[in-house]
């Protein structure tokens, strides 16, 4: 399976990876960034906060890219702590769009807990989108969350995964629901031909 070409974001998502991305590499950091991808329109110019699918799929990916390739060996690092970011963005602006204002987790077991944002993260995702085909799935205690519709490989190749900014996400999404730290790893990507990627959460770390 392959991306499809008229892939689309809402604007809202990538202003929240964009705010996120100034919180952690600095005004002047992100604007370098934006000016290395098709995104240069939105530095000092963060898209509206709306669901105007108005951002080609392709732009974001291309943004992840730069942000590899600006800062070399740190920019996995980098696109994580970004990620990290962009949840605690979501979570703190817009908990509505997630869906998790008043969840009574405390009383849940912790892979419920888990189970629980995972699948709220995916609905938020597929509610703006349409075009958004994100699922979780439990098979054998483990728990992965999957998306064919990923925005951050649109039409890269890789012999690796390299959806980092994922990564980091969801690892802070699952921190936010249970508390603790769980390694993430991603088993499948589409940039290496996959049918999707595929983010296992793996133990406590
Ligand atoms: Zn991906």
């Amino acid at each position: 399976m392959t991306h499809r070409e008229d892939a689309v974001i809402v604007n809202t998502i990538v202003r929240q990876a964009l705010a996120a991305a100034e919180e952690v590499m600095g005004k002047n950091g992100l604007n370098a960034v934006l000016r290395l991808s098709d995104l240069g329109s939105f530095a000092n110019n963060l898209p509206p906060d709306n669901l105007e699918p108005a951002i080609k799929a392709t732009e974001y990916a291309q943004f992840n890219q730069a942000i590899e390739e600006f800062y070399g060996r740190g920019g996995r690092g980098m696109l994580k702590r970004i990620g990290k970011a962009s949840f605690q963005y979501a979570i703190n602006e817009q908990p509505a769009l997630l869906g998790v204002a008043g969840a009574a987790l405390k009383l849940l077991p912790q892979k419920q807990r888990i189970k629980f944002i995972l699948n709220s993260m995916a609905n938020a995702l597929k509610k703006t989108n349409s075009q958004v085909e994100a699922w979780v799935e439990e098979e054998d205690e483990k728990i992965a969350y999957i998306e064919s519709s990923c925005a951050i490989c649109h039409s890269r190749k890789s012999d690796k995964e390299i959806c980092y900014l994922y990564l980091g996400s969801l690892g802070e999404a699952i921190e936010w629901a249970t508390g603790k730290s769980y390694e993430i790893t991603e088993t499948h990507c589409m940039a290496k031909g996959d049918e999707y990627c595929r983010f296992e959460v793996g133990e406590e770390e």
